[in-house]
């Protein structure tokens, strides 16, 4: 398969304060292949939605660099930048926030067909009328305001809007956590016909385990900043082998009683370590079971350990 999107060594830290940095992303190297799902997950504050930033240039990086289709991208720069925006765009976490309350739907669909010179006026309409059909809405909607709208009806509005420019690559950043249960399948569903019917490249960023299996190819685990497993998502769930991802597994409700049970002992405990100028080490020897001395002094390098299933711990070589 081909790379869409490489990763080389990128981190991302944050100043906060005299000598603090907060590591937010660590050292994370991986590639996106062409129409694939990638999903990644791990616990709120792992830093899953500031990679999602960093990859759409929201956040430049502070190290490491980027491949875009096998050519180097410098988001610092205004020019890689717009050429970016049209390729690469975001669905995100709350669709109200999101979107601006005092321009109509119609307005807020067609601003990134504007900034990119796209089509002329009349069609950059007819282009809204389309969107706004392909997601599930009708044209009579261009004209009215986010406000007047449920929150399933807004994320697709956001998903519209990511659609106008006719991208390659969608970050999508916790786009159902949102919703209600009952709208989270629907919305699902239709970035799931939509990547069949346009090839579209998904970062599907979640918590939910259960979601991610649903619509990734492969899945990413992320813990305190680093990537500490990535496989196929039918191997990730046969061959768990992170103690975090392990724990995390564990933690998705199973709805037999008996099993939920018996599941206990896997359960995490012990908090997160501060991402603030963090300890040498495994990030997660704090928690896990099974850490040693050299846990502690030493971080694990993610090595691939099955073919295609890459692990970030000293128990696999
Ligand atoms: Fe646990 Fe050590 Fe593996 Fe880290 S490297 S996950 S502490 S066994
Ligand atoms: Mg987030």
């Amino acid at each position: 398969m081909d790379k869409l999107v490489t990763l080389d060594h990128v981190s991302k830290h944050f100043h906060v304060g005299k000598g603090k940095n907060l590591v937010a992303v660590n050292d994370i190297s991986l590639d996106i292949y062409k129409g694939e799902t990638l999903g990644v997950v791990g616990e709120s504050g792992c830093g899953k939605s500031t990679l999602g930033r960093v990859v759409m240039g929201i956040y430049p990086a502070t190290s490491g660099k980027m491949l875009y289709n096998g050519k180097q991208v410098n988001l610092r720069h205004t020019k890689d930048r717009y050429v970016y925006s049209q390729k690469a765009q975001i669905i995100f976490q709350d669709p109200y926030a999101s979107l601006n309350p005092r321009m109509t739907v119609g307005s807020i669909i067609a601003e990134g067909m504007e900034i990119h010179n796209m089509y002329d006026k009349e069609k950059r309409m007819q282009r809204v009328y389309e969107l706004l059909e392909t997601v599930g809405l009708n044209r009579e909607h261009a004209n009215r305001f986010p406000h007047e709208f449920s929150g399933g009806q807004r994320q697709r509005i956001g998903i519209a809007r990511a659609l106008a420019v006719e991208p390659e690559f969608i970050v999508c950043d916790e786009p159902i956590s949102a919703l209600d249960v009952s709208i989270q399948s629907q919305i699902i569903n239709l970035l799931k016909d939509l990547q069949a019917e346009h090839g579209f490249t998904y970062m599907f960023i979640a918590h939910d385990l259960n979601i991610v299996k649903y619509i990734s190819d492969r899945i990413a685990v992320m813990y305190l900043g680093n990537l500490v497993e990535l496989a196929d998502s039918d191997e990730i769930y046969a061959h768990t082998l992170h103690p975090y991802s392990q724990a995390l597994l564990a933690s998705v409700p199973i709805p037999d009683p008996d099993k939920e049970a018996q599941k206990e002992s896997s359960v995490l405990s012990g908090d997160v370590p501060s991402p603030i100028n963090p300890k040498p080490g495994c990030p997660f020897a704090n928690r896990c079971k099974h850490a040693t001395e050299r846990c502690k002094m030493e971080s694990p390098k993610l090595q691939e350990v099955r073919p295609g299933h890459f692990v970030a711990c000293h128990l696999h070589k």
